[in-house]
């Protein structure tokens, strides 16, 4: 267990939190506020302990001018401070006087926010790209470096892995949160069911590998069900094929034979848009059709596998929910959820933010806040975020 921000003495100091406000952004406003909400908790912890708090976070890319524009972080430190009820200071600048003056002059329990680290990208990547330089200018600033970035922690950039390299370091709240909520599923209660969805059976290999020896069942939807059925010898239409994968799923057709539910029905549409589709069996889809989402049959056969369900681990939409009239199944499979005595795990964005139009996002266990870091948490891949990070 990685030391957290309780393991250390931050009377007094001056903390670096490095969050993840990677916030939806619609013409100037946020859309959707909850990974602000979800660093409140180790904010607060701070606040309480009188630290004196520099957050650092990206927001989107930047690789033009433009993008600085687009992706400028005020509008979080406006909404941090309603939230808060508290002044933020923000700061318009990732280095320099302005940035080590605001610093220079906090008082225990002020708030400063810094610009978007990715400004830095713009002059050869060097928040992206680590930049260990920039990493030591950055840590300059603090005494105690907490890394409460979950969504960011598979990758190894200069303001998670770079300042932890200069200062003592630790977990917020949020990531050991997120960290414990996943590594129950290492050891979960049983039966342990996986759904997943999505578009590419390539996306999921790792994930496929790593968990289909230790779940019960693992149920298959979503456009990547398509070329497994295709495996299966089925006629797929038009429906989404990920080619180069079509061995990798034979073989593990194969080899779990037993374990991986597929859809026996979908609703399809002979183009890819939001008209009303047409309820086929599988083996009825002609070959200019294209399977959108799982069927009533299917929504059914997954119920009742989840029935006796003590964990369930989720990825992916089961059928194109951006479509209203494809958003049916995975709808119909989250409420479900919301019915029976499972312990719930949803994990990667498009099902999170399927789960939050659904209005079912606080009836289940975990909602995890980040997408390509939870799918490489549960592939067993080591975090580079955590690297630095000591041991309890
Ligand atoms: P992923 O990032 O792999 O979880 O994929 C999410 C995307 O899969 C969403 O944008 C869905 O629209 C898409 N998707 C789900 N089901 C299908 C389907 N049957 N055909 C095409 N795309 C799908």
């Amino acid at each position: 267990m990685k030391k957290t921000v309780k393991d250390l003495n931050i009377d007094n100091k001056k903390v670096i939190i490095r969050c993840d406000f990677n916030v939806p952004i619609k013409d100037g406003k946020i859309t959707d506020d909850t990974r602000i909400v979800k660093s409140l908790p180790t904010i607060k912890y701070c606040l309480e302990h009188n630290a004196k708090i520099i957050l650092m976070s990206h927001l989107g890319r930047v690789k033009s001018e433009e993008d600085k524009v687009k992706n400028d972080l005020s509008v979080v430190a406006t909404r941090l401070s309603e939230l808060l009820d508290k002044k933020v200071t923000f700061v318009n600048s990732t280095r320099g006087e302005e940035l080590e003056q605001a610093v220079a002059n906090m008082n225990d329990g002020d708030i400063i926010l810094m610009q978007n680290t990715r400004y830095e990208d713009l002059d050869g990547k060097k928040e992206s790209g680590c930049d260990m330089e920039l990493a030591k200018y950055w840590a300059s600033l603090g005494d105690i470096f907490i890394n409460d970035a979950f969504g960011t922690l598979h990758r190894a950039h200069t303001s998670n892995v770079g300042i932890s390299t200069y200062l003592p370091s630790c977990v917020g709240l949020l990531v050991e949160k997120e960290l414990d909520a996943l590594s129950y599923l290492f050891n979960p209660d049983r039966p342990f069911m996986i759904i997943l969805g999505g578009a590419k059976v390539s996306d999921k290999i790792g994930l496929l590998q790593n968990l289909l020896p230790k779940c019960d069942k693992i149920l298959i939807g979503g456009g990547m069900a398509f070329t497994l059925l295709k495996a299966e010898g089925y006629n797929i239409g038009n429906s989404l094929l990920d080619e180069e994968t079509l061995d990798f799923c034979k073989k593990i057709l194969k080899e779990n034979e037993d374990k991986i539910i597929l859809p026996v029905d979908v609703v399809c549409n002979d183009k890819y848009e939001d008209t009303k589709g047409t309820i086929k069996d599988i083996t009825e889809l002609t070959d200019n059709e294209i399977g959108l989402d799982i069927g009533p049959n299917t929504v059914n056969i997954f119920k009742n596998n989840l029935s006796n369900a003590k964990t369930v681990m989720w990825n992916g939409p089961l059928g194109v929910y951006e479509f209203k009239n494809y958003v049916k199944g995975t709808d119909d499979v989250l409420t479900y959820l919301t019915e029976i005595n499972a312990k719930t795990v949803l994990g990667g964005g498009d099902i999170v933010a399927a789960a939050t139009a659904c209005n079912v996002t606080d009836k289940l266990y975990h909602i995890s806040t980040g997408g390509g870091a939870t799918l490489e948490y549960l592939e067993g891949k080591e975090l580079p975020g955590l690297k630095n990070i000591p041991e309890k």
